[in-house]
């Protein structure tokens, strides 16, 4: 059987981009055709300038979204990423077999290394490493597929590498799994800045739409969206981005094509209006389950209890042989 692995950082709340991205595609499809494992990947968190009590809020959060969206936890395994130590154990051994050059190359950390020297922070070593965590997430479950979002294609570029180079160097250890994209709005742009990815870390939010942000603030973030000059609407990322996200976010609201859906606009606030509505009825369902499963925090503790357990039966025989593999003495 297929077997699949994604993530979400708890490094802000979870937003439209990655709920398109990511995360709806796992509820719809992803849990019911494949072993399906999901995970608040915390330690990721830590690679940034972080608040403690609020990492650990934002985990809770996170995972409660994402039952709240739609995994079922008798269909697929989630869990928390710090609670399973093999993650850690296999980083270490990936470590040694990426290089340095490889995790500077890497466009998330280019990007992000700027931000925190920006805002006069210092870059933590993890950060420049983090690829190599996010490669041993996946490859210590084995994982065929990777469901992602565009932003993190390049990540799972990378874990193909180090799965290939493992391989050759010490023998078959590791299965080589591939990023699947969703077919539309794999790149969500934020609303102010139609040229920059949605994303939850991001310090001014007016551009973005949280999952649990309410109507009528999802509606004013819409409405408000920058737009672009001249007035015609068409679906042209290069020309007119502004739109092309409205008509994408349109598009992945009601399934038809953004294309299509272009031609029967002729002014942006119809479009910014219908685009809208139709994100308020997409969240609605997930926030008012939210807020349910928020009275029951046994049930989520119990979730991520029993995930952890099924992910740490499930990893060990992959770490254990990767350790063989490359050299280390089995402990007697
Ligand atoms: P951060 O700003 O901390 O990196 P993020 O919003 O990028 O947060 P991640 O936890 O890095 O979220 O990513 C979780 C998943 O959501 C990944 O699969 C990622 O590709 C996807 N994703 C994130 N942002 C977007 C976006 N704007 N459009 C589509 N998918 C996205
Ligand atoms: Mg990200």
């Amino acid at each position: 059987m297929t077997r699949i692995f994604s993530g979400i950082k708890p490094t802000g709340h979870l937003t439209l981009g990655n709920y398109l991205g990511a995360l709806r595609q796992w509820v719809e499809s992803d849990q019911h055709r494949a072993e399906a494992i999901f995970c608040v990947v915390d330690l990721h968190a830590l690679t940034v300038d972080h608040d403690p009590a609020r990492v650990r809020r934002l985990s809770r959060q996170a995972a409660t979204l994402m039952l709240a969206a739609g995994l079922d936890p008798a269909l697929c395994t989630l869990f928390v990423q710090s609670h399973v130590d093999e993650h850690t154990r296999l980083s270490y051994l990936l470590e040694c077999t990426a290089s340095d050059g490889e995790m500077r190359r890497m466009i998330q950390y280019k990007e992000k290394s700027v931000r925190e020297r920006e805002t006069g922070g210092s870059v933590r070593l993890s950060l420049l490493t983090y690829p190599v965590l996010m490669a041993a997430d996946i490859l210590a479950y084995g994982a065929d597929e990777v469901p992602v979002g565009d932003d993190q294609a390049q990540h799972v570029e990378l874990t193909r590498d180090l799965a290939v180079r493992f391989n050759q160097r010490y023998g078959q250890t590791f299965t080589v799994p591939r990023a699947v994209l969703p077919p539309v709005a794999a790149r969500v742009m934020d609303l102010q800045d139609p040229t920059s990815k949605m994303g939850k870390s991001h310090a001014e939010t007016s551009g973005i739409v949280y999952l649990l942000d309410e109507p009528d603030v999802v509606r004013r973030k819409v409405m408000r969206a920058v737009t672009d000059s001249g007035a015609e609407v068409a679906y042209d990322r290069a020309a007119k981005p502004g739109v092309t996200n409205l008509l994408e976010l349109l598009a992945a609201c009601t399934g038809k094509e953004p294309g299509e859906l272009a031609a029967g606009y002729s002014s942006y606030g119809a479009l910014k209006k219908d685009t809208a509505d139709a994100v308020v009825e997409l969240l609605r369902p997930v926030r008012e389950r939210h807020a349910e499963l928020c009275a029951d925090p046994a049930y989520v503790d119990g979730v991520l209890r029993d995930g952890a357990r099924r992910a740490r039966e499930l990893a060990r025989p992959t770490v254990d042989a990767a350790y063989r593999a490359i050299g280390l003495l089995p402990a007697r």
